[in-house]
């Protein structure tokens, strides 16, 4: 214990701790388009102190084992099709940090964290990143999702991660609580706050439990019975919400922003602890 705090001490200076997000991304057009969504992810950018580095856990990013990017300068990755030129023109040239990378690396005791060469910056990170701080002059490394473990496992790794808090890392989870791509009422895109049952009834009780500070009914969120199922088909944009949640403390201030289902079977409810 000692050696890991010496360690981390030496090489980076503490700050005050800094609030940790979890941001429902929604459409890659978000990075592009002017909307209510991305005026709440430019106002929960201005709340918060201008961090040393960002740590992104996107949804875009499955690894098998859990990787973090090390490179220098990581690529803009546009990985979606069918989106229009305009979007793939797009590039956010924020530098990496390959020593906060190996830090990480270093202080994560429960599991082998790999150091990673070839990734770069996902739409997941990029897409909202983009709008907390236009200029790319914060430094940004992404941590993969292991998808071959639980919701368990991934909340007590991000537990691990607690000390970057202090140490200027804005950590943020980039996903969306409710996310199921083959129900999208299409028809309905332009309908606002438009959601199916099925929808509200698991999103109300997501931000109950977000709200109460017990995540018990998130981590063991396949037990929840149909909603939940119809909410959370596969993990992948779900479980940035587990990594943002393990990282708050007891009676840490909780919010909600961005607070919209859209076309039916997606939201954008937004976190922010601290
Ligand atoms: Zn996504």
């Amino acid at each position: 214990m000692d050696s890991i705090f010496r360690n981390i001490s030496d090489s980076l200076p503490n700050t005050e701790k800094l609030p940790v997000l979890f941001l429902g991304h929604g459409s890659p057009m978000n990075a592009i388009e002017e909307n209510e969504f991305v005026r709440g992810f430019r106002n929960a950018g201005k709340s918060i102190q201008k961090p040393a580095a960002i740590l992104c856990i996107s949804a875009h990013w499955e690894t098998r084992g859990t990787k973090v990017t090390a490179m220098q300068n990581p690529k803009t990755i546009h990985d979606f099709g069918g989106f229009p030129r305009a979007l793939f023109e797009v590039q956010y040239p924020a530098p990496g940090n390959p020593e906060l990378a190996r830090q990480i690396k270093e202080n994560t005791k429960n599991t082998s964290v790999a150091l990673d060469e070839s990734w770069g910056l996902d739409h997941g990170a990029w897409s909202v990143i983009k709008h907390l701080y236009p200029e790319a002059d914060v430094p940004v490394i992404q941590l993969s999702i292991d998808y071959t473990q639980s919701a368990r496992y991934h909340f007590e790794l991000a537990q691990e991660l607690a000390w970057l808090r202090s140490k200027g890392v804005l950590i943020i989870g980039s996903g969306n609580m409710i996310h199921n791509l083959r129900l999208v009422a299409w028809d309905k895109m332009a309908v606002d706050d438009f959601a199916y049952d099925w929808n509200k009834e698991a999103s109300s009780k997501m931000k109950e439990s977000i709200l109460s500070g017990d995540y018990t009914k998130l981590i063991d969120f396949e037990k929840q019975g149909k909603a939940f199922e119809l909410a959370i088909p596969t993990p992948e944009h779900f479980l940035p919400l587990i990594y943002t949640l393990a990282l708050a403390d007891n009676n840490e201030q909780i919010s909600l922003f961005n607070d919209k289902a859209v076309a039916g079977s997606l939201t954008m409810t937004s976190v922010k602890i601290g």
